[in-house]
C-alpha cells in the first residue's frame, strides 16, 4: 500500500482547476516532477478563463480561443499530453450535481490513481486576497466526484465504469501535511506559467514562484529534501494536504 508520502509518484493523475495557469500556479513543480517520473498526467480545465481580463480588445470568445491555446503549450512544457476543456462560463462556475456528474465521467474515462484539486474550504489568503469563487466551486466539485461519486456502481452507470481514485492532494490547504521537493522542476514551473502571456504581459514570474516555493519549503518538516536522508529540508516546495481513500487490504 503506498504511503503517499513525499517521494510517492502516481501512475496517473488527474489535476481539476478552474482556470488556465491555476495549476501552473500553485502544482506546476509537482506535476513537471511527476511526468518526468512516467506519471500520465491529465489536466481538466473547468473554465477557459473566459473573463480573466481588463482588456477590453478581447471579447469572451477570443480570450477562451487564447487561453486554452496558452494552457496546451504550458501542458506542453510540463510534459502533460491531455488537457480536457470542460468550457464552463469563467467567474460563473458553480459545484452543481450537473458538474459533479461531467467530473464523473472524466475520473471514470482516465481512471487516475490521483486527483489534484484546491481546497474549498481556503477563503481567504492574508489581508489581501479573498480566493476566486470559481477555485472554491472546482475543489468542492472534485472532491464530491471523487469521493463518494466516482466510485459507486449503482451511480450513474451511463458515466463509465466506478472507480476507485487511491489519493486527492489538495493543494492550497491551510493544514497541510505533505511537502513535495520542486527544486529540480522549478525552471520547468516558471517556464510553464510563463506560457500565460495574456494574464501576465511580459511580468518576470520567476521571483514570485520562487519566493513563494522558498515559504513552502520553509514550513516543511526536516527529512523532506528529495534524495537526502536526515536532516534536509527542500529549498523549494509545493504544499498538500493528502487524503489517503485507499485502505489498506486484509
Ligand atoms: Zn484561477
Amino acid at each position: 500500500m503506498p504511503r503517499f508520502d513525499a517521494g510517492y509518484v502516481p501512475r496517473s493523475a488527474m489535476a481539476i482547476y478552474a482556470h488556465p495557469d491555476d495549476i501552473e500556479f500553485t502544482i506546476g513543480g509537482t506535476i513537471a516532477k511527476w511526468s518526468r517520473a512516467g506519471c500520465d498526467v491529465t489536466f481538466v480545465l473547468l473554465t477557459s478563463g473566459n473573463s480573466g481580463t481588463h482588456d477590453r480588445m478581447f471579447t469572451r470568445k477570443s480570450l477562451a480561443r487564447v487561453r486554452e491555446r496558452e494552457e496546451r503549450e504550458s501542458a506542453r512544457i510540463l510534459g502533460v499530453a491531455r488537457v480536457v476543456f470542460l468550457r464552463h462560463g469563467d467567474c460563473e462556475l458553480v459545484p452543481t450535481l450537473a458538474l459533479r456528474k461531467e467530473l464523473v465521467r472524466r475520473i471514470r474515462r482516465h481512471r487516475p490513481e490521483v486527483v489534484l484539486c484546491n481546497d474549498p474550504q481556503a477563503l481567504f489568503f492574508g489581508d489581501r486576497y479573498i480566493n476566486h469563487p470559481d477555485h472554491l466551486a472546482a475543489g468542492k466539485a472534485a472532491l464530491e466526484a471523487v469521493f463518494p461519486c466516482a466510485e459507486m456502481e449503482l451511480l450513474w452507470p451511463g458515466a463509465g465504469p466506478a472507480h476507485k481514485v487511491h489519493a486527492v492532494y489538495v493543494s492550497s490547504a491551510a493544514a497541510p501535511d505533505t511537502w513535495i521537493d520542486v527544486t529540480g522542476t522549478m525552471d520547468t514551473k516558471i517556464a510553464a506559467l510563463s506560457a500565460h502571456r495574456s494574464q501576465l504581459g511580459d511580468q518576470d514570474i520567476a521571483p514570485y514562484l520562487l519566493g513563494r516555493a522558498r515559504d513552502e519549503a520553509r514550513r516543511a518538516p526536516a527529512g523532506t529534501a528529495a534524495g537526502k536522508k536526515g536532516a534536509g529540508r527542500p529549498e523549494y516546495a509545493e504544499a498538500f494536504r493528502v487524503m489517503r481513500l485507499l485502505r489498506e487490504e486484509k
